[in-house]
């Protein structure tokens, strides 16, 4: 007996490895069977570009005019110094980031990823950023939108409850748009722990939060996706550049579906030449040096009913009468975002953080505003 128990150890040692390599062949499995088989098999197009890299002084493979440099040549399509960069700062590898033309293309590319039109369906919380819904729509994927609580907390178990065997992404966004707080870090975790499909984090507005976020998991999770973007700690909205940054697996699924030029040369110039971490920084305190002051004042006035914890650059506030208030403000050139109409928003307004002189020029015309007629 003894003589067993001492042999069964070095033996289950063994079988240790074995044990990873059968879960890792499962992961594989299961990871094939999210992605579209079309998606999943397709030969994905090769540039020009593609095919040759590296310098080189007479450039004759692409058709391009010889005149008017650099605008006459195609861009790097892999974006290769904007990720050098960016896996810099972000402390991960150039193969776990997808750089596209703002967030909307992150999202678009989910949906045709691992979506089959008409059979799939997706999960997000509600309310959340627009843009999710808008995308099931267009590419024929049901939308299951799942209430937060009346706090804005995320119920992990009613989201997981809204899935089945045909929900491939489920889209979280954190802190939330147009809540203004993060996810519950405990919830985000069951979620990530127990749904089998892809998990989606939009980061939009991390920056302004008082964590460092989802993205070191995307090491420990192979499903998880974290959406970043310059937009708008940044400051580079107009330039159009947001992130997917995932493990390579996924990525490499991403740079298979992309248009082959997706980011042109005109932003991956901008990009890399504003991209400062120190005045990013900076921004981001400014930021938040006026947000409390903003809140404070925001909650003594007549006209304000709650205003909604941030840990974003914007705040939620539920006033008396949002569409009266929405008219009056946008008559004095002030305009703020209705949510009054968005569920568990009613009387809602989502106001930007500004800088202290718009901020002041916000809570005057507010003051103003006739609360009793
Ligand atoms: C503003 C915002 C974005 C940014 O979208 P871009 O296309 O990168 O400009 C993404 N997600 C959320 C939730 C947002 O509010």
């Amino acid at each position: 007996m003894l003589e067993l128990k001492t042999n069964v150890i070095p033996l289950i040692k063994k079988l240790v490895p074995l044990h990873r390599i059968l879960q890792n062949l499962q992961s594989k499995m299961n990871f094939q069977q999210l992605v579209r088989p079309n998606i999943y098999n397709l030969e994905p197009y090769s540039s020009a570009r593609d095919e040759f890299q590296g310098q080189a002084s007479v450039y004759l493979d692409a058709n391009e005019n010889p005149y008017n440099n650099p605008y006459n040549r195609y861009p790097d399509p892999t974006q290769r110094q904007l990720k050098n960069y960016i896996a810099k700062i972000k402390n991960i590898t150039c193969q776990q980031i997808f750089v596209g033309n703002g967030s909307d293309e992150s999202i678009d590319l989910t949906f045709r990823i691992f979506c089959e039109p008409g059979k799939d369906n997706v999960a997000a919380i509600e309310p959340t950023y627009g843009m999710y819904k808008v995308c099931a729509g267009i590419n024929n994927v049901e939308y299951r939108a799942v209430d937060l609580e009346d706090d804005f907390r995320l119920n992990a178990h009613k989201l997981l409850d809204a899935t089945d065997n045909n929900t491939k992404v489920i889209f979280l966004c954190s802190p939330n748009n147009p809540t203004a707080n993060l996810m519950d870090k405990s919830a985000v975790m069951e979620i990530l722990n127990h749904f089998q499909g892809i998990v989606v984090i939009d980061e939009a507005y991390i920056d302004f939060a008082q964590t460092e976020g989802w993205l070191p998991e995307i090491n420990k999770f192979p499903n998880l996706i974290v959406y970043q973007t310059f937009s708008k700690a940044w400051g580079l909205a107009a330039v159009r550049c947001g992130l997917a940054l995932a493990n390579s697996e996924i990525i490499a699924l991403f740079n298979k579906v992309k248009y082959p030029y997706n980011v042109n040369l005109l932003t991956q110039n901008a990009v890399l030449e504003q991209i400062n971490d120190k005045q990013k920084n900076l921004w981001v305190q400014q930021i938040l040096k006026e947000r409390q002051p903003l809140i404070d004042k925001l909650k003594l006035l007549d006209v304000t009913r709650k205003v909604y914890h941030s840990d974003a650059n914007f705040v939620l506030v539920k006033v008396v009468d949002a569409n009266r208030i929405y008219q009056y403000l946008t008559g004095m050139g002030i305009i703020v975002r209705n949510r009054s109409k968005v569920k568990l928003c009613g009387e809602c307004l989502r106001i930007t953080v500004g800088t202290g002189k718009e901020n002041r020029a916000l809570i005057d015309a507010l003051k103003t505003f006739p609360c009793k007629i």
